[in-house]
């Protein structure tokens, strides 16, 4: 079950109220955390900072290939316990396709673009981001199966937003369809949250 705080309490006295939100914890045996678009999203910043420290940042387009599909790996497996996904099945280097820098589809398997790996022009920090979010959409699939426990009004945004993903027409003409999507939202939300609190550690 999840407990709502703020819900259901306007037939109490305050008394009451303050009683219930500090007492009833206590009194249940197993309460589930109220979990929202935050969850997750400062671990995977911890990992960020342990495993691109300022070295591997600078010196990116120095490292090998195979240094780099490591870390990157490396980080998938962080970012799946930060979500605390049931399905985890891996990362996977590979094409994409033109303009795809990653994508998910809810089976468990995490596709992230070669050319992002590769491409000595590129950051890590367009590579954290892509991983946090394809992962993000692994960990809303997880939820609407009802995998984890999460806030009800996110859950149904969710649910309502899945019903309505589409890549099929232009996001002009059809605001929920991707672009706007609230998936797309939440998954750029925490992926983009993700790169503001670790590079604020380049700041100068
Ligand atoms: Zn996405």
């Amino acid at each position: 079950m999840n407990y709502f705080i703020g819900s259901n309490t306007f037939d109490k006295t305050p008394n009451e109220i303050s009683t219930s939100r500090y007492w009833l914890k206590s009194n249940i045996e197993k309460v589930e955390p109220l979990v929202g678009r935050d969850f997750g999203l400062s671990e995977c910043v911890e990992a960020a900072r342990e495993l691109f420290p300022k070295e591997i940042i600078y010196n990116w387009s120095e490292c090998t290939i195979e240094t780099r599909i490591k870390l990157v790996e490396d980080y998938s497996f962080y970012v799946a316990d930060a979500f605390k996904l049931n399905n985890f099945k891996g990362l996977y280097i590979e094409d994409t396709g033109f303009g795809c820098a990653g994508y998910n589809n809810g089976d468990g398997k995490i596709h992230v673009s070669e050319m992002l790996v590769n491409n000595k022009n590129e950051t890590p920090f367009e590579l954290i981001d892509t991983i946090v979010h394809e992962m993000r959409h692994q960990y809303q699939s997880e939820c609407m199966c009802g995998l984890h426990p999460i806030d009800s009004n996110v859950l149904n945004e969710w649910l309502a937003a899945d019903r309505l993903y589409t890549n099929d027409s232009p996001y002009a003409l059809d605001p929920w369809g991707y672009k706007y999507n609230a998936l797309e939202l939440d998954a750029r939300y925490a992926g983009e949250t993700v790169i503001r609190e670790f590079t604020k550690d380049y700041r100068v």
